[in-house]
């Protein structure tokens, strides 16, 4: 049985084209700056999002501590929505690392009010911290991968510029988000200090991400990465595959929405329960209360019949279409699920 997996879009394997430029890559020391693969990809990067710099990370992790740490002082508050991927899952490196205190402003589909925001920042006053950083998440991950569109963008950035903060994105699906509204990335930003963005998500690269932001900012970042470990040397092998990937994935990100929405709607079908009009990018998040079964009871059904997704609490779970998944592999979820839909019907509404 072929295993399915929509656990995730970091899963996606190298294509061949990027395992090809991998192998002829043309590499020198990184730490010296002397790495023309890495090089020509932090060009790149810096070019399609219409900044100076950018700075080949580890993981966007990584990359997003980079930004906290050179954008705020040790004892700086950062306002984040709740939900970020910053504030659940980065392993609470703001306040261990960087030395932050997290401010959650509470999003509509992981997108903050401006006036929320404003009410948040700190006046200056003896007993405060001082605000500096507003962050930002597009698209949405734990919001089910939804698009914060310019005019949102830019009523965030208008908020933080009035009140002289930095405002950092983390972008991991940045592209994913400049797909859907078909929008060139780097007018989607343009607001933004600083963005972070996943090679190793959708766009199929097997390792790395870029920081990207002005020359000052990018200059400072290098020497922190340094510090954290991430100073790499012949990193050229893994950045000719983001090369590849900026080259050539960016695009096909289409078909991961499509297979999502196709996805969504057979979903429906099968008993689950969702917004198709929240089905904006590819990932899938749906309510399992309809079947009268748990998130984990539905994962480990479908794990049973060879389909790997992941539970997002105790009755959503959520599904992610890339790369490594075409139309025929979610006609053939939806086969499964429909089979197993027979029986679940059968059994659980009763508990
Ligand atoms: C995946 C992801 C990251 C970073 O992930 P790494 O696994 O560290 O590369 C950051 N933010 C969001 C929204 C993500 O989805």
């Amino acid at each position: 049985m072929k295993i399915i997996d929509l656990r995730s879009d970091t899963v996606t394997l190298p294509t061949p084209a990027m395992r090809e430029a991998m192998y002829s890559a043309e590499v020198g020391d990184d730490v010296y700056g002397e790495d023309p693969t890495v090089n020509r990809l932090e060009e790149l990067g810096a070019e399609l999002l219409g900044k100076e710099k950018a700075l080949f990370v580890t993981s966007g992790t990584q990359g997003n501590l980079l930004a906290l740490m050179v954008h705020c002082q040790r004892g700086d508050e950062v306002i984040l929505e709740t939900e970020s991927h910053i504030f659940l899952y980065e392993v609470g490196g703001i306040s261990a690392i960087a030395g932050l205190v997290p401010k959650c402003v509470p999003g509509k589909r992981g997108i903050m009010q401006p006036e929320d925001v404003a009410g948040s920042i700190r006046a200056d006053n003896i007993h405060f911290p001082k605000t500096s950083l507003l962050c930002l998440e597009n698209t949405h991950n734990r919001a089910g991968g939804s698009v914060a569109n310019v005019q949102q963008m830019e009523g965030l950035g208008a908020i933080a510029r009035a009140h002289g903060i930095s405002i950092h994105l983390d972008g991991a699906r940045l592209f994913n988000a400049s797909v859907a509204l078909s929008l060139p990335a780097a007018q989607l930003v343009a607001s933004c200090d600083s963005v972070s963005l996943c090679l190793s998500k959708g766009l199929g690269a097997p390792v790395g991400s870029l920081l990207v932001g002005g020359r000052d900012f990018i200059g400072k970042a290098r020497k922190v990465r340094k510090m954290l470990g991430g100073g790499m040397r012949q990193a050229g092998i893994i950045a000719a595959a983001g090369v590849v990937a900026l080259k050539t994935m960016v695009e096909r990100l289409r078909f991961d929405h499509g297979h999502a929405r196709y996805l969504a709607e057979g979903l429906l079908d099968c008993g689950f329960h969702l917004d198709l009009a929240q089905v904006e990018t590819n990932i899938v998040i749906a309510s399992t209360a309809p079947l009268g079964l748990s998130a984990t009871e539905v994962v480990m059904r479908l794990a049973g019949v060879g389909v790997n997704i992941n539970a997002l609490d105790n009755n959503r779970v959520r599904f992610v279409t890339h790369l490594n998944v075409d139309r025929a592999d979610i006609s053939e979820v939806l086969s499964r699920l429909h089979a197993l839909g027979r029986s679940w019907r059968a059994t659980g509404s009763s508990q």
